[in-house]
């Protein structure tokens, strides 16, 4: 991918924000909209309600969307460079973080889709590169890993690899073409909506985890050695609805157990919070199975970006002042 116009957010965590429009139940209460988008970076809390504990107004973020801001956008603007390295051959995570019903499927598969477009685009453009796809797709409730491509799967272990953390048994299907990557796709929407209807409130205490490896290698190669085959994968995360952990996110970082808080949330929290500190820290990437399966795709020389999505609403005040926290630990 060669549109890559800057190397400044390089190093770092790329954390965006992304208001949602206020929903028919919020307009139906009269709830109000308390944040607006001053500027591309700024997010400004309006205080509606005239509260008087609140200090800060005005948030600064790498990219903030507002109500009126199309997914393509967010995706041009947050997540294409990161996610279309995986075509220079890095790694990248993409992450949703939000409370439940802030927007965050929606804005995840969103971008899946504007992604899968534009691999699709390039490979089309560089006939002299042969490409190899490969898809996979598993969700973690209560830390149970499961194949989303596999019906009535039981959950699956991890493996330790030296150089890596491998989920054993995870179907990784080979694509064929852009048609078939979205039929992939829609399986797993469709496996993660059907056991919403089965375990109660399924989403909203799971982790999605998409992910789209690309081979690529200039064609007719055939010399000795790897110098010109490029590997990567891109995985698109929908987390749990944030309000999992935000009892902790208050009250310290101490892992209660017992309570209904989610341990792969958490510990992603402290090792965003570490990598974006600096490099020499120890991350506690094995505290966690969400955090073990991406070691490879987080840290390091990989990419990565954060969506945080909100609600405006005044209801929901509490929840989106945790969900700026954790975004500007993250920064
Ligand atoms: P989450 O995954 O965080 O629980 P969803 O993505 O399911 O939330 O969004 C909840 C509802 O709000 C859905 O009906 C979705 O279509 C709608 N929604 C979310 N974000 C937006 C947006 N930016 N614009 C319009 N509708 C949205
Ligand atoms: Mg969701």
């Amino acid at each position: 991918f060669d549109g890559q116009d800057s190397n400044a957010h390089d190093e770092k965590i790329f954390v965006s924000i992304r208001l949602r429009p206020l929903n028919d139940t919020e307009l139906s209460k009269n709830d109000v909209s308390e944040w607006e988008c001053i500027d591309n970076t700024t997010l400004l809390f309006k205080n509606t309600l005239h509260e008087r504990t609140l200090q800060l107004t005005a948030y600064t973020f790498d990219r903030v969307f507002g109500y009126d801001s199309p997914t393509r956008q967010v995706y041009d603007e947050s997540a294409k460079k990161i996610a279309l390295s995986v075509l220079n051959g890095m790694n990248s995570t993409i992450f949703a973080y939000g409370q439940t019903s802030s927007g965050k499927t929606y804005t995840m598969s969103g971008i899946t889709e504007c992604t899968v477009a534009d691999v699709y685009e390039y490979i089309n453009m560089h006939p002299e590169r042969e490409f190899i796809l490969k898809f996979s797709a598993m969700e973690i409730y209560n830390e149970a890993v499961r194949d989303l491509l596999v019906l009535e799967g039981g959950p699956l272990r991890l493996l330790d690899d030296p150089e890596r953390t491998v989920v054993d048994k995870l179907t990784e299907v080979m694509v064929t073409d852009c048609n078939h990557l979205r039929e992939l796709l829609s399986i797993c929407e469709a496996q993660r909506q059907n056991g919403e209807t089965t375990l109660n409130e399924v989403s909203s205490r799971s982790h999605q985890i998409l992910r789209l490896t690309v081979e690529s290698q200039a064609r007719g190669y055939h010399g000795a050695g790897s110098s010109s085959l490029l590997t990567a994968s891109v995985s698109f995360v929908d987390l749990a609805g944030s309000e999992r952990a935000s009892q902790t996110l208050s009250a310290g970082t101490r892992l209660k157990e017992g309570c209904h808080i989610n341990r792969s949330l958490l510990t992603l929290g402290t090792v965003i919070r570490k990598l974006s500190k600096g490099r020499n820290a120890h991350i506690p990437y094995r505290d966690s199975k969400l955090t073990r399966i991406l070691q490879n795709s987080l840290g390091g020389n990989a990419r990565t970006a954060i969506i945080c999505t909100m609600s405006p609403a005044h209801t929901h005040l509490e929840q989106s002042r945790n969900t700026l926290l954790f975004a500007s630990c993250a920064k």
